[in-house]
């Protein structure tokens, strides 16, 4: 059966387009709109609608993608040779609005079912947690997770499972190096995550750099020697043999699942939530189908007066010039700034930029560099005011749409959100990934309809149909806002939970290792 052969231009201004049809378009195709290809293109990848002379604009999203390599007759592929990279925006030149864009309208009447927090904040799941402060003790507290899952959690039917939080970080760190305070920080909020109910509890080993008590309490306490009502320690002499420190472990276990299997899911305004949004395995459709739909989600989340962050520094950098003027204050917009330019020193040090972030998976999928990759990202960011912007694992001062920033890789980036307290996260993909979190539930989208029929159960919602016009941006931002609902309520499950496929914590440290 042949398709119509179609294409989309995001942009009037724009000079290329991507081909939608599944298989690409070969040589000779007539769209339409008058224009034929001279050659083969590939799904996703962009065609030139008119002749580009050397070093003339290549346009899309309506902004510079990147400068033509040489002459290119019209029709053609305009592979990633043929895309020379601008440079990223200059930081110096940007202006900082005296007085940011006015708030969308208030939404109301939105509500999901929560797990309400002593200190105000809601969860999504009712979680047990368990700390550590060094990689050292994640075997153990792997095996201490399983016997509690296996042979406690049966008797407390409210509680939702046992997640050990295990990582890399802890030992072998330079835990005062001016970096370390982003790992630090991010292990002390990542154990106050809302879905964890305010019952932390931390296993150490007893000789780490990064002692329990900094998890517990900010401001790098005095460590006291051996057990606590909230730490165990595995070197602690009262231990003898590991079944005796498994037996600690449960312990400290029984007190928090008694206290957590209070909890009972409670109505809840929309204005609690707060979801994360990132993308993976991007391709060309990522920013015209599923993440500006993602981008539809957040405003709809923002006016109900709840709480959306967006990061992936290296993937906002090149789309910083339209970013601050989204600042709703002076402040904000400085802050943007700040972020990015600690970013740049960052990948400066280690001899790089942020042309790194692409793959080969999204060249593959049709973007050409990351000042594309970046201007499709950001839709994810919807219309907001920016009000607040976070450093790596920070909490949010406010609530409304939030910069958090992290790297863009996508566990660190999952990690990182939340530390800064997400309580769900929406994923969008273009190539695939099976991405999974064990502390919220991820939304997974695919931004197109062939990823979502072979992935048929891995993608929980397919925003591939805004490409071939049988659904509106609209209609899939508020199908996505509704899933959301029912993913924070738990009345739906999203497939990453259902199989059990969750990534491990990839905490960014920014710091030496010794
Ligand atoms: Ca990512």
């Amino acid at each position: 059966m042949s398709e119509t052969p179609r294409f989309i231009r995001v942009h009037p201004d724009d000079n290329v387009a991507i081909v939608v049809n599944d298989g690409g378009l070969p040589a000779g195709t007539r769209f339409d709109a008058g224009l034929t290809l001279r050659e083969h293109v590939p799904q996703g990848h962009k065609v030139n609608l008119v002749a580009l002379a050397e070093g003339a604009p290549i346009l899309r999203y309506g902004q510079v993608i990147g400068l033509a390599a040489r002459d290119i007759p019209a029709g053609s592929w305009i592979e990633e040779s043929l895309v020379r990279l601008p440079p990223a925006p200059a930081l110096a030149e940007l202006k900082v609005p005296g007085k940011g864009p006015a708030h969308l309208p208030p939404l109301e009447g939105y509500t999901f079912e929560g797990y309400r927090n002593a200190d105000g904040s809601v969860g999504t799941r009712n979680l047990l947690a368990i700390s550590t402060s060094v990689q050292c003790v994640a075997g153990v507290a792997d095996y201490a997770a399983r016997r509690i899952r296996e042979e406690m959690l049966p008797h407390y039917s409210n509680v939702d499972g046992i997640v050990p939080l295990t990582h890399t970080y802890g030992c072998g760190v330079a835990i005062n190096a001016p970096g370390a305070a982003v790992p630090i920080r991010s292990l002390h909020n990542l154990a106050r995550n809302a879905n964890f109910g305010g019952e932390p509890m931390v296993l150490g080993l007893g000789c780490e750099k990064l002692s329990p008590e900094w998890i517990l309490e900010e401001g790098r306490p005095k460590p006291a020697p051996g057990n606590t009502p909230d730490i165990v320690r595995l070197q602690d002499e009262s231990q003898v043999g590991f079944e005796s420190m498994v037996a600690a472990i449960m312990e400290h276990a029984e007190k928090r699942l008694k206290n957590l299997n209070a909890r009972t899911r409670t109505t809840c305004p929309a204005s609690e939530l707060v979801v994360g949004m990132q993308c993976g395995g991007s391709d060309a459709f990522s920013g015209v189908t599923s993440n500006p739909a993602i981008g539809f989600a957040s405003d709809l989340i923002v006016r109900c007066g709840g709480t959306v962050m967006f990061s992936e520094v290296t993937e906002v950098r090149d789309a910083i010039h339209m970013l601050v003027p989204r600042a709703a204050t002076p402040e904000v917009g400085q802050a943007l700034i700040r972020e990015m330019a600690w970013y740049d020193e960052y990948l400066n040090e280690g001899s790089s930029d942020r042309a790194a972030n692409t793959t080969p998976g999204n060249k593959r999928g049709g973007l050409a560099n990351i000042v594309e990759k970046a201007l499709g990202s950001v839709a994810k960011s919807g219309s907001a005011p920016i009000d607040d912007v976070l450093s790596p694992g920070e909490r949010p001062h406010r609530k409304g749409l939030i910069f958090a920033a992290t790297p863009a890789s996508d566990f660190i980036c999952g990690t990182q959100q939340l530390a800064s307290g997400i309580t769900l996260q929406v994923f969008s993909t273009g190539r695939g990934t099976p991405y999974g979190l064990a502390a919220i539930p991820v939304i997974k989208m695919s931004s197109r309809t062939n990823l979502a029929k072979r992935w048929h159960d891995l993608i929980d919602i397919d925003a591939g149909r805004i490409a071939t016009g049988q659904a509106s941006i609209e209609e899939v931002g508020w199908e996505l806002f509704r899933l959301i609902l029912d993913v924070a309520s738990g009345r739906k499950q999203v497939w990453a939970d259902h199989w059990g496929l969750h990534n491990d914590l990839a905490v960014f440290n920014p710091g030496p290792v010794t």
